[in-house]
């Protein structure tokens, strides 16, 4: 699960590849600009201002070609060019993209840039590029390369500069390896959970409603409504007390946390009798310290956990909008915990607890932790003093390092008001998500006087910790869905049976086992359609029900079910009641 290491064989194959792909992108377009391609995590692309847009059958051709320069051995020559004659050169051949860069380094101060040739067995240079190195001895050392899609891509990332196309590729060390990563792919559409979400009857979207904003059909919603018991379950065993808040807000209340103008949500949207403006909450954060602040509290009642499933609304880049994974309308299981100083430590402890509790629900137990610190270099940027920092960082790390799970510092990564935690969960296909964050915040405290009296009766600030577990339902429904491939498990689908009634003869014997099934919470349909039982069983198997109950002559006789296994697909016969008796083991476990 760790990142493509630089100093590994493979990123030197990968970073081989790209050359190798600019090579023959100028082969099949001589008037090609070449911007940049460097290797990634699971491949590597390379970025092209061609004359025309690429067609799929483009790339069947490009991998023939780059096999073919593979093929030659090419091996890399470095050349050493002073920054003007660099750009001298770069301009001739036309290359705008590469003269940026150079021009670039050259405000930055550098003198010199280097070159790659690839030069062929025949003593032939074949192609240059400007390159920092770090390569193959020679192409032939690349036996697994294969390239895979190509999207649209600005210059610099910025959407001011024009559009180039990527093409992504990727390269292992062994045909196995790219097979098996290949295969991985494939079953990573399968599970495409947008896909998913409409076989399955989870989501939609509608043009009319807008982008990002997904609508949840009764079974979506169901689903929903099971990770949401399950969350709060956990929460309220754990102390956590549920408030709720209004969805929008006076903008004076995001002027003081300072959020104002950061979030597009908080235009206003309208505006009261008495001159106030009320604008759509990007973040719940200032409501609950409002909340806080309506109580007095004193060191007793803490720590305090509020918490909330709720809707905050982010105006999200249209090309950035995907499915459930990024939403402009996404509801988060938020929790602010006010605590004091000293509390800090057992604090993480139990929110690490708890995470690990809900990723191991969802068969998530490969996670990896960042620590996200000051820059030591840069300490005036930091709200609070040295003391209160190296105490929370301290906690932090300390916490993690409990908890046990693998965990790096991301030094300089910390917002100014405060240290955090990310968590990363690795998937079944082997992904990382990022889920959960741990942030702490020594400002927003101090911005609302969020205050508790001490032992000695006097005020003190409190610390607060924002914390999401899932992140957002949204995304979190998206990764699970995936995570699952459609087929969860009885406590957490949407509908966990299916009657089958193998003729409509059996069809009010079946409906007297709803009935039951549903007086004891079973989430049930009833297949009454006019077709064969094979047809009904395909098509329960479509909905991936984890199970189906079949009911014919013998079961009615014997008033049992046969129940049939949707993972194993075993059918074993037994009483309604013991059914139930297995659902709900299910639910516990
Ligand atoms: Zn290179
Ligand atoms: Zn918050």
């Amino acid at each position: 699960m760790s990142k493509l290491d630089k100093s590994s064989h493979l990123y030197q194959l990968r970073h081989s590849c790209s050359h190798a792909l600019a090579q023959a992108v100028l082969q099949m377009f001589p008037e090609a600009k070449l911007a940049i391609g460097p290797p990634i995590e699971k491949g590597f692309y390379y970025d092209f201002d061609l004359p025309r847009p690429l067609i799929p059958e483009d790339l069947a051709i490009l991998e023939k070609k780059m096999k073919e320069i593979i093929h030659e051995k090419q091996t890399f020559v470095r050349r050493e060019e002073s920054i003007g004659k660099a750009l001298e050169v770069l301009k001739k051949a036309n290359q705008p993209y590469k003269v940026d860069l150079v021009e670039g380094w050259k405000k930055d101060g550098s003198t010199s840039v280097s070159f790659y040739e690839n030069v062929d067995r025949h003593g032939t240079v074949k192609f240059v590029d400007l390159c920092e190195g770090n390569h193959v001895e020679n192409m032939g050392e690349i036996k697994a390369v294969k390239l895979l899609h190509t999207a649209g891509a600005y210059w610099r990332g910025d959407e001011k500069n024009p559009m180039l196309q990527r093409i992504y590729g990727t390269c292992f060390e062994t045909k196995e390896e790219l097979n098996t990563y290949l295969q991985q792919l494939e079953e990573a559409k399968k599970r495409d959970h947008k896909i998913l979400g409409k076989q399955l009857e989870l989501f939609a979207h509608s043009a009319l409603v807008g982008g990002g904003l997904p609508l949840f059909l009764p079974k979506g919603t169901q689903l929903r409504e099971n990770l949401m018991n399950f969350i709060t379950k956990e929460k309220k065993a754990r102390g956590y007390k549920f408030v709720t808040i209004p969805h929008i807000a006076k903008d004076e209340l995001y002027m003081r946390s300072g959020h104002l103008g950061k979030y597009d949500a908080m235009m206003p949207i309208m505006e009261t009798e008495d001159g106030d403006r009320l604008v759509m909450k990007a973040m719940n954060c200032p409501h609950h310290f409002e909340l806080y602040k309506a109580q007095a509290h004193s060191y007793r009642s803490l720590p305090l956990r509020y918490a909330e499933n709720t809707v905050v609304y982010r105006n999200e880049k249209s090309g950035e909008i995907n499915g459930l994974l990024r939403v402009r309308a996404l509801t988060q299981d938020d929790t602010h915990h006010f605590v004091r100083y000293n509390q800090i430590a057992s604090e993480i402890d139990m929110i690490l607890g708890l995470m690990q509790k809900v990723y191991a629900r969802f068969g998530f137990t490969k996670y990896r932790a960042r620590v996200s610190t000051r820059d030591l270099n840069n300490p005036d940027k930091y709200f609070g003093t040295d003391e209160v920092w190296n105490m929370a960082e301290k906690n932090l790390i300390e916490g993690v390092q409990r908890w046990g799970a693998e965990y790096f510092i991301g030094e300089g990564e910390a917002a100014f008001y405060g240290p955090k935690i990310d968590i990363m969960v690795e998937d079944a296909l082997g992904r990382e998500w990022q889920l959960t964050t741990v942030q702490m915040d020594f400002i927003q405290p101090k911005n609302f006087e969020l205050t508790y009296t001490n032992e000695e009766g006097k005020d003190e600030y409190v610390a607060v910790l924002h914390v999401a577990i899932y992140g957002s339902f949204e995304r979190f429904m998206a990764i699970i869905i995936e995570q699952f491939g459609g087929a969860f498990p009885s406590w957490l689908a949407p509908v966990q049976a299916k009657l089958l009634p193998v003729s409509d003869a059996f069809l009010e014997y079946a409906h007297t086992i709803r009935e039951i099934l549903e007086n004891n919470d079973i989430r049930i349909e009833v297949d009454d359609a006019n077709d064969t039982l094979g047809k009904k069983i395909r098509n329960a198997e479509l909905q991936k029900v984890p199970y189906m109950l079949v009911i014919g002559q013998k079961e009615m006789d014997e008033q049992k079910i046969a129940v049939r296994d949707y993972a194993t697909k075993k059918q074993e016969v037994m009483s309604v009641m013991e059914f139930v008796e297995k659902i709900k083991a299910e639910a516990e476990a």
